[in-house]
């Protein structure tokens, strides 16, 4: 029989990380005897709901198991087990799902709603009231939410990896130690890793900040190629053990599915054409004013001071350029228009662009100055003056060239498709059902040996 776990919303910005508890979990089902009937999946749903502590990541399980089970007791012990071991905090409301056997079509169009919308407690519980599903939650249940989207995200079409090493309880908290040249040279490495170091900035993007226990997390194309990745990386510190994740991370999924939405907090992609110049705000954001081709509505759309060079890119976009952008809309928007952050840049048409300036002096071609109001310019150098002249066009030479432009790696969303996927992700690609070694990697010296008495 085939069965499903799905979790999400057990950390808070204090610590714990949902990946965590199922490299916990995934060691008593292993005690168990339970089959992998998949890679344990790393779903990353909308990166724009408000109530995401990081990269609104959810998590799913897949075994084999005898159909013998009381799948109602597992289901109790199981969520008791996880339920005692998430935050206790305000904005941490968890919930678990097990499923027996599938939940039909409408759960993979949840799934795929859940990239790109603000789903609905009352939706998702409405598809959880079905005699093959056992749930709990706690708190809102609003971790309900992401833990069916988990379920239903089967990644059928591209996905990646993602290798997470443990850190072991006491060092957690404490400054990371890493060995910053294993990542460096990683993506250069045969072992078609990506997004392991940003070179605009100098950051190893591999390596989280803050309390929670993930020390590393290295991305690539295959799961044993990041297993042998894995073992080239110096470890300065001891760690608990690692888990191999199949993911939708870097594949652009959400962006797949987006629409031209001017909601907020969802994921859109909107073809646009640019009214006016780019401005600097507060905190060195780059703003600008865009109309959707659609529709003629306005918007304002900003690229992060943090984005960088992607910035620089934004502030040479000039009215009647052309483009498509992704991202989404703010929830609350600083000026009267909504406001889009944009994570995705598509320039599709480089207009003329011109400004008025000084007429040139028929003389000396400096530029003249004005004469005062309506009353033409003059050239001091050369005591001429024109009553009759007006400002002229001079066009700026347009150094921005038409195609895609992204932040720098550091960045990213989770979910972006880094430039060096891009010719990977157009192959098809397949997984073999994996053996537990073909993703966990326990050192009981360092973990908990956990356990859950449900037989
Ligand atoms: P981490 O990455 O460390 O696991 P997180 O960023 O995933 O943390 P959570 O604490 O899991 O953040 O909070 C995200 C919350 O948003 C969860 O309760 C999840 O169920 C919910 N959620 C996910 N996708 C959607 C969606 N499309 N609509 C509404 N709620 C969603």
């Amino acid at each position: 029989m085939k069965v499903t776990l799905g979790f999400d919303d057990t950390d808070s910005p204090l610590g714990n990380c949902t990946t965590h508890l199922a490299f916990s979990l995934l060691s008593i089902l292993k005690e168990k005897g339970w089959k992998p009937l998949d890679f344990p999946r790393l779903i990353r749903n909308n990166p724009n709901v408000p109530f995401k502590t990081r990269g609104n990541g959810s998590v799913a399980l897949t075994f084999l198991v005898p159909s013998s089970l009381n799948f109602e007791k597992i289901h109790n012990e199981l969520s008791t087990w996880l339920f005692n071991r998430t935050a206790d905090h305000e904005m941490t409301n968890p919930g678990f799902i097990l499923l027996v056997g599938e939940l039909g079509s409408e759960l993979s169009s949840f799934a795929q709603r859940a990239l790109i919308k603000v789903l609905t407690i009352d939706e998702t519980i409405s598809l959880l009231d079905h005699p093959s599903v056992y749930y709990s939650f706690k708190g809102t249940g609003q971790g309900l939410i992401g833990s069916l989207a988990a379920i239903g995200n089967e990644l059928k079409n591209d996905f990646t990896y993602e290798l997470l090493a443990y850190r072991i309880a006491n060092n957690r908290g404490t400054k990371r130690r890493i060995d910053r040249e294993s990542f460096i040279r990683l993506d250069d490495s045969s072992f078609q890793t990506f997004s392991s170091y940003d070179s605009d900035t100098g950051r190893i993007a591999s390596v989280p900040n803050g309390p929670d226990p993930v020390l590393y997390g290295i991305r690539g194309e295959s799961a044993n190629l990041l297993i042998s990745a894995n073992s080239v990386i110096k470890q300065l510190e001891k760690i608990e053990g690692w888990c191999v994740f199949r993911t939708n991370q870097g594949t652009d999924e959400h962006l797949v599915n987006a629409f031209p939405s001017l909601e907020p907090y969802e994921v859109s992609l909107i073809e646009a054409k640019v009214v006016n110049e780019p401005d600097i705000i507060a905190g060195g954001h780059t703003i600008l004013t865009l109309e959707r081709s659609s529709d003629g509505s306005q918007f304002h759309a900003l690229a992060y001071e943090p984005s960088k060079s992607f910035r620089s890119t934004v502030k040479e976009l000039r009215p009647d350029d052309r483009l498509i952008v992704g991202g989404s809309i703010r929830g609350v928007s600083p000026s009267e228009l909504p406001t889009f952050n944009i994570e995705r840049l598509d320039v599709i048409e480089v207009a003329p662009f011109s400004r008025l300036v000084n007429p040139p002096c028929p003389s000396c071609n400096k530029r003249m100055e004005s004469d005062g109001v309506n009353a033409g310019y003059k050239c001091k150098k050369c005591k001429i003056k024109d009553p009759s002249a007006t400002k002229v066009p001079v066009f700026e030479s347009r150094s921005l060239e038409k195609g895609r432009y992204l932040p720098p790696i550091g960045a990213h969303r989770h979910l972006t498709m880094p430039f060096s996927r891009y010719d990977l992700a157009k192959q098809k690609k397949t997984y073999s059902t994996p053996q537990w070694s073909d993703f966990l990697s326990i050192d009981f010296s360092h973990a908990n040996k956990e356990h859950v008495d449900f037989e």
